[in-house]
């Protein structure tokens, strides 16, 4: 599956484009603020329609523009295909397949699955447990959609919980019904590690494999996952990892009546990365964070890939500085699966394995 063409008029900067990609790799290069990453926005919402930077639909419609219309012409399911939208601020949008009107993004769902990797992502090795979290979930739920169910069950019961906790300030009686919560977040918790466990152990072996090609064998990257302490062995039956889950809440038990939070359970799961055993999170050069995190996400489109037989595309969003030039020709040259777009603003980079294309003042340059 990839994208061979894409027309654009009066989205964002670009009033009228008109681009062929090739299946290999793609890359943008162009100065600052001449539209690359709007080019990789107009790519990704054709397959999803959902911006991942625009908060309304009206800020893709170009300044002057009545709307915004962005067509591709996409091979998928092993034929020529077109998806096109048409944005109006303030008005519902339209979209076509094929030329016929349909109802929803349901309707060109799987068409083009895209891997994202823009700049706030080069730091989630860095960042808080919270946004580590946030990825690992926002994978693993693309992947698996009863995780996704569990996810947002184990999420709801959170919130009920944490309101008992907090109403029995002016009700102590509501703590009877505390215990049927607790029982239910051990099992719903138990179930979120069993995915968890397996789902990093295959991120890890897959991101160890990129990263050493990535820094030409030199860092030997290793991902560890961490849930509650009483657990001892994450890929154990539910029932055991259950009976494990509660053993920590119980002793959490007072400490989460006087701080009214809820202090234990796979919430405050989070993963650590080591390279050459050193913690990276600690440790870790600007190089070693960025390549580290392209590896994960090159690993995360690889799994997508096991389970759907094909890669999605790649987009990465300058990704290019502070790596040096053997790690560079890492992202340019050997990315060799699928269909993949990279931005940059350093001129005279290209690659081997597709098209370099220029980018000014959302035209192309000649
Ligand atoms: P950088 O290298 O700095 O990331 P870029 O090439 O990725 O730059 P873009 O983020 O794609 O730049 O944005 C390019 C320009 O598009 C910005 O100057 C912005 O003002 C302009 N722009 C954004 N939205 C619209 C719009 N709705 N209509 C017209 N121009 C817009
Ligand atoms: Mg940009």
């Amino acid at each position: 599956m990839h994208l061979n063409k894409i027309s654009l008029r009066g989205f964002r900067n670009y009033v009228n484009l008109e681009l062929d990609f090739a299946p290999g790799v793609n890359l943008i290069v162009g100065d600052n603020a001449q539209g690359k990453t709007n080019l990789l926005e107009a790519i990704s919402y054709l397959g999803s329609g959902k911006s991942f930077r625009a908060q309304k639909t009206g800020e893709m419609v170009g300044f002057g523009a009545e709307f915004a219309d962005l067509e591709g012409e996409i091979f998928a399911q092993e034929r020529n295909q077109s998806v096109r939208w048409v944005l109006f601020p303030g008005k519902p949008r339209l979209l076509y397949r094929n030329g016929a009107r349909k109802k929803s993004a349901a309707d060109v769902a799987g068409l083009l699955p895209a891997v994202l990797f823009c700049p706030e992502d080069l730091m989630v090795l860095k960042a808080g447990a919270a946004q580590r979290r946030r990825f690992g979930d926002h994978a693993l739920c693309a992947l698996r959609p009863n995780y996704d169910a569990a996810l947002a069950e184990y999420n709801r019961i959170l919130e009920q919980k944490t309101r008992i906790l907090k109403d029995k300030e002016e009700n102590i009686a509501v703590l009877a019904i505390l215990p049927e919560y607790n029982a239910r977040l051990c099992q719903v918790g138990a179930l979120l590690i069993s995915y968890r466990a397996r789902f990093y152990d295959s991120l890890g072996k897959a991101a160890a494999r990129y990263h050493g090609q990535f820094s030409g064998g030199l860092e030997d990257f290793s991902l560890q996952y961490k849930t509650v302490s009483t657990v001892t062995d994450p890929f154990a039956p539910i029932e055991i990892l259950r009976k494990q889950l509660e053993e920590h809440l119980e002793s959490h038990y007072r400490a989460e009546l006087s701080s009214l939070q809820c202090l234990t359970g796979p919430h405050k799961d989070d993963f650590d990365v080591t390279l050459n055993g050193i913690s990276l999170k600690a440790y870790g050069s600007q190089g070693q964070t960025r390549t580290a995190a392209i590896s994960l996400k090159l690993a995360q489109r690889e799994l997508m890939a096991r389970e759907w037989g094909e890669e999605p595309i790649l987009l990465l969003d300058d990704v290019l500085s502070e790596l040096d030039a053997k790690r560079q020709d890492f992202v340019l040259n050997q990315i060799d699966k699928g269909q993949v777009f990279i931005t940059c603003c350093e001129p005279g980079r290209f690659t081997k394995l597709g098209k370099t294309i220029e980018i000014k003042e959302g035209q192309l340059k000649e």
